[in-house]
């Protein structure tokens, strides 16, 4: 596995501060951990070696390098269901901690796309504010009129 290269495109800044992060002294508790991505129509699993300090922004790198096509978020859940949103790696760290299984440690992560159509599938008009985006369809967005109707509800939808 090749080291993590300076994440999410940044410009890289000479590293001498590190400190001001709070991890200068502090010992990394990493694992080992099966990654499982899902999305809407695939899975994909990858082994990475993950810390609680990066685990978020490694695997948000992760996502992306796997299908580059487009820009991903990442959800706690699977193909067939999402849960929560992945937002730092606390979170990510919580729920690879709730996994273990014979020393083995897992994380489901379900990826949903970044932008596509910002038009509501319902009324057609462009969406501002709140938008809904459907968990099961692949491309598939509400305005906040229509999420309240009965339009789409046979489907779960989060609120980006
Ligand atoms: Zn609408
Ligand atoms: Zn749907």
């Amino acid at each position: 596995m090749k080291i993590p290269k300076c994440r999410s495109g940044m410009p890289v800044v000479e590293s001498t501060n590190h400190e001001s992060h709070g991890m200068g002294h502090v010992p990394l508790e990493t694992h080992l951990v099966y990654v499982n991505f899902y999305t809407y129509e695939d899975a994909k699993q990858v082994r990475m070696i993950l810390n609680e300090y990066t685990a978020f922004d490694d695997i948000l790198q992760k996502a992306n390098e796997l299908l580059p096509t487009c820009r991903w978020r990442i959800f706690s859940g699977t193909d067939k269901h999402v849960s929560s949103e992945f937002k730092n790696s606390r979170q990510v760290w919580d729920a690879i901690k709730q996994t273990s299984y014979y020393e083995i440690r897992y994380l489901e992560v379900r990826m949903i796309k970044i932008g596509g159509s910002a038009r509501c599938d319902g009324c057609y008009r462009e969406i501002f504010g709140s938008r809904y985006k459907c968990t099961e369809c692949s491309d598939f967005d509400l305005c906040g009129v229509c999420e309240l109707g009965p339009i789409h509800s046979f489907h779960k939808l989060i609120k980006i």
